[in-house]
């Protein structure tokens, strides 16, 4: 027999021994970017999954689907979206983009959340997605029965419709979590914030700068949300004082702009005062504090416990090492994010098929212990667990070498950087920058 002929034997013994195999039965929670990640890459291997994506509102997008509404929309459900009127990209979408899926070459390299809608539809268009998503439907409870394979539980999960709201019951081999973490505000505990006679107000709410007109506004925090809204801010509001923990931030700010230390308390007559004693009268204060990481639908028996951000339980961020058939896309921050759902998609269409396999639980849980106390020996607090430091490239190599996918461009680790340098020095400007890739893997500026 021929080296060729054996190998088409053997495709063909894989090929049926895969269809005799019982399809496993996956949810997918969401139909944002990590959703939609899911759901391309497992339909991808339509032989192993059977799969269903259940998204509560009615398009794909999550948080890149704008809307004027604040609180609770029209159905009663919270308003998930975080985005802002004339938000544009913190990255450029040569690093944005799934590495299968390109941007549009005509668009700016910063984008508007309306590109970034179109994009995220066009791509679950492109893979034919849609007749897998079940619009409307929000799982409201995920619980695992315990059958003979103590490891690999089937999942009970419930769905509840939007609008009648009835509710089903539906069982599942497995379950992929897509449902995000930028919607639930984190709202520190301030002194005096409670009896603050003007207008506070968290990220999550803002829509426009409008709001603010001659106002003399705190903005609380300056992570990626508080640095881009106070210059949104500074163009309508009389006074912006930045206040933040951080170094001082070098570059040049509108000239209406101070930078303060945190704020220590809050005053009834309007006053903040900020933790180096110093006082500023103000209108109103604007939350950019963050967002509390939050499952509502998964049972106490998933093994899973949500602790100041810190997702317990989960090996290389993704996997419950209890029942890994009950996985997470998205957790990790401060990365390129669409890439990465990329990488963990295909992981876990990996692990679910049997083309790989994970360790034993105990050397999951003696990693995922590892990872964290680098965390803290960093310097960093137990929110943080999820933040993958500097080795975030390793991390997305890590991943392309265990689910045997190929490995991200160069070009994302290098322009990446190339982006934080730039926003750190040219705050007001790097939005401005136009980049493209050049064969040889890497990016230039044009
Ligand atoms: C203001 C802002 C600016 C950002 N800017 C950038 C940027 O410039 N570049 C970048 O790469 N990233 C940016 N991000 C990060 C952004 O969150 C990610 O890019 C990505 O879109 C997150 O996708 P996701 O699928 O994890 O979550 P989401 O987009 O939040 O999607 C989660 C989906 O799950 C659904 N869902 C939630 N709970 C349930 C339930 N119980 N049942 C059914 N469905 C449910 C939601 O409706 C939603 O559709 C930004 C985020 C915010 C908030």
């Amino acid at each position: 027999m021929t080296n060729t002929t054996k190998k088409n034997r053997l495709k063909n013994i894989h090929c049926s021994v895969r269809f005799a195999m019982p399809r496993l039965r996956v949810c997918v929670i969401g139909a944002g970017a990590a959703g939609l990640a899911a759901a391309r890459h497992l339909t991808s291997e339509l032989d192993a999954f059977d799969l269903r994506v259940f998204e509560q509102a009615s398009r794909v997008g999550g948080t890149w689907v704008y809307t004027e509404n604040t609180g609770i929309d029209e159905r009663g459900i919270p308003v998930h979206s975080s985005m802002y009127r004339n938000l544009r990209t913190n990255l450029p979408k040569e690093v944005m983009a799934f590495p299968d899926f390109p941007f549009p070459s005509e668009w700016s390299s910063f984008l508007s959340h309306q590109q970034v809608l179109k994009y995220l539809e066009d791509y679950a268009s492109h893979f034919y997605l849609y007749k897998y998503i079940q619009f409307n439907s929000i799982i409201s409870s995920v619980r695992p029965l315990m059958g003979k394979d103590s490891q690999k539980p089937l999942w009970e999960v419930a769905v509840t419709d939007a609008d009648t709201k009835e509710s089903q019951v539906l069982l599942f081999n497995a379950v992929i979590v897509c449902s995000g973490h930028y919607s639930v505000p984190y709202v520190p505990i301030i002194p005096g914030l409670e009896s603050f006679p003007g207008l506070v107000m968290h990220s999550h709410d803002y829509r426009h700068p409008e709001i603010f007109q001659g106002k003399r506004v705190v903005i609380l925090g300056a992570g990626l949300s508080g640095q881009d809204l106070c210059l949104h801010v500074a163009k309508c509001a009389d006074k912006v004082y930045l206040s933040h923990k951080r170094a001082v931030l070098r570059c040049i700010l509108p000239d209406n702009l101070e930078q303060h230390r945190p704020i220590a308390c809050v005053s009834v007559d309007g006053t903040v005062q900020f933790d180096d004693g110093q006082e500023r009268r103000v209108d109103a204060i604007l939350l950019c504090t963050g967002y509390k990481t939050s499952f509502p639908f998964l049972h106490d028996d998933c093994n899973i416990q949500v602790r100041n951000n810190r997702v317990t339980h989960l090996y290389k961020h993704i996997f419950n090492t209890k029942f890994p058939t009950l996985s997470f896309i998205g957790l990790c921050y401060r990365f390129c994010i669409f890439p990465r759902f990329h990488l963990q998609a295909q992981y876990i269409a990996a692990i679910f098929s049997g083309r790989k396999i994970l360790p034993p639980e105990d050397m999951m849980n003696a990693e995922e212990e590892k990872d964290f106390r680098e965390i803290l020996s960093a310097g960093l607090r137990e929110k943080y667990a999820h933040f993958t430091l500097d080795d975030k490239w390793d991390y997305d190599n890590a991943i392309a070498l265990l689910a045997g996918a190929d490995m991200l461009s160069p070009h994302y680790k290098d322009l990446h950087k190339h982006t934080f340098h730039r926003r750190e020095h040219f705050l007001m400007d790097y939005k401005n920058d136009e980049f493209i890739l050049t064969p040889d893997g890497m990016w230039k500026t044009v």
